[in-house]
This record gives structure tokens, sequence and C-alpha cells, in this order.
């Protein structure tokens, strides 16, 4: 019985915490905290987009130094977060442009580039926030097949896509099931966020995973919904970090 309770963890994660969002992130920590306190997953890009940079000695880098401190995880989430690749497969090229509106940036990069953009933005994350990074996510959970070649040569300890969470160093899966997410970009995307948000809360996960992204603040119905799902996933579960699946 002990060790079910342990494995049963409500892990809350906010994307794109970049210094484009920086208000809105606020917000989501804001609305975050009375479910989860400090066990939040930031999934932070080193230069969203190309044009809002993390400067080493910036105030931004230094409230990221300041969440990494107060016990919150720091993820790597792609570089630019723009897929600014060509896609080979036609599969690919529909993923890419329909599922993420061009944002799967880890989709189409060749194991070199993919490579160097991990290196990159694991040594500036690392020297912002004064200790090794927790993990990766790509942009979208959208993976290459060379992006995973590259992942696993990067040492990173966890990462993660739609439907798990995984080590890359060892190759071991940690958790299973859907993450919970909410799409803001039109009505119709809104709403079925809701209604799969309502169904997926429900599910008897160990390990329920809640993604939260910048837009979602501006909505209100997103805002309830984040709400009830923390308030349901956290009634049988610890709020934990994504490093307790590497000791579980
Ligand atoms: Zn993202």
């Amino acid at each position: 019985m002990g060790v079910m309770s342990q494995r049963k963890l409500l892990l809350a994660s906010i994307h794109d915490v970049s210094p484009r969002f920086e208000s809105e992130v606020d917000d989501l920590v804001d609305l975050l905290r009375p479910h989860v306190g400090e066990r939040i997953a930031m999934l932070v890009v080193p230069n969203h987009w190309g044009d809002a940079p993390i400067v080493r000695g910036s105030a931004f880098a230094t409230r990221l130094r300041s969440w990494a401190d107060a016990g919150i995880e720091i993820f790597l989430h792609g570089f630019y977060h723009r897929d600014d690749s060509r896609h080979g497969g036609a599969s690919d090229r529909f993923r890419a442009r329909v599922m993420t509106a061009g944002e799967g940036e880890f989709l189409g990069l060749s194991r070199l580039d993919a490579s160097s953009r991990l290196a990159e933005g694991n040594a500036l994350l690392e020297e912002v926030i004064g200790r090794p990074i927790d993990g990766f996510v790509a942009p979208a959970w959208l993976y290459g097949a060379d992006a995973l070649e590259a992942l696993a040569d990067a040492r990173i300890p966890l990462a993660e896509d739609h439907f798990r969470v995984w080590s890359p160093l060892t190759g071991r899966e940690l958790a299973r099931g859907p993450v919970i997410t909410w799409a803001s970009r039109t009505k119709m995307r809104r709403a079925s966020s809701l209604a799969a948000a309502a169904a997926l809360r429900r599910l008897p996960l160990d390990v329920l995973r809640v993604g939260v992204h910048p837009p979602d603040i501006r909505h209100p119905a997103l805002v309830r919904s984040i709400q009830k799902t923390l308030r349901i996933g956290a009634s049988c579960r610890r709020a934990g970090r994504y490093s307790d699946l590497l000791t579980a």
C-alpha cells in the first residue's frame, strides 16, 4: 500500500517559459501553486522564435535561477520552439503543419542539428540556474528519429511525449498515460480540449500529468478547467516532481 501511494503522482508543468511570456508565466505559477506548491516543472525555451533570447546575467535569468532555487524543476524545451527544418516524409510534414502550427522544432532536425541545439540550450540553462537541468521536452512533444538519437547521446535524465515519460539515459519508461493539456488558438480547439480534460482527469492513472501554456491564462473557461483538473488530480495523488519517477 505504501508503495502504491508513492507511485501515485500529480505532475504539473508550465510550457514555453521565456522572457516573451514572463507575465503569463507568473500568472500560471499563481494558478498552480495552491494545488502543487513549488512542485512545478518549467519548460524553458532558450530563444523563443529566435527573438526572445534568455541572456546570461539578465533579470529573467535571475528569475529562472530563483525558481530553480525554490525547487521548481527546469527542463530544456527546444531551442527556438519553431520548426524551421524541411521535412522529408509527407506524414512528418502533415504532423508538423497540422498538429503544431509549425512549432515541432525537433521533428525534422538532423541528428547533428538536434545535438548542437541540445548542447547549446543545456549549457545556457545550466549556467543560468547553477545546476544540471532536470530534463528535456520537445516542442509540441514531437520527436523525430534523429532527435531521439541525439537525446540519448545528450545524457539528459528525463524526457516526455504525449503518452509517456522516459529516461533517455537508460531507455527506461517511467510513466505512461496521456498528458492533459489545453489548446487555446480557436474556439473549437478550446471546446475539444475542455472535453478531453474532463474525461482524462477521471482516468485511474498512477501518474497524472498536467501541462499548461501561456495563452491558457487568457481564457477563463480554460483556467477553471485547469483548476478543476488539478483539484481532482491531487485528490488521490501527491503533487510530485518528475525526478521522483527516477527514484520511485
Ligand atoms: Zn512549447
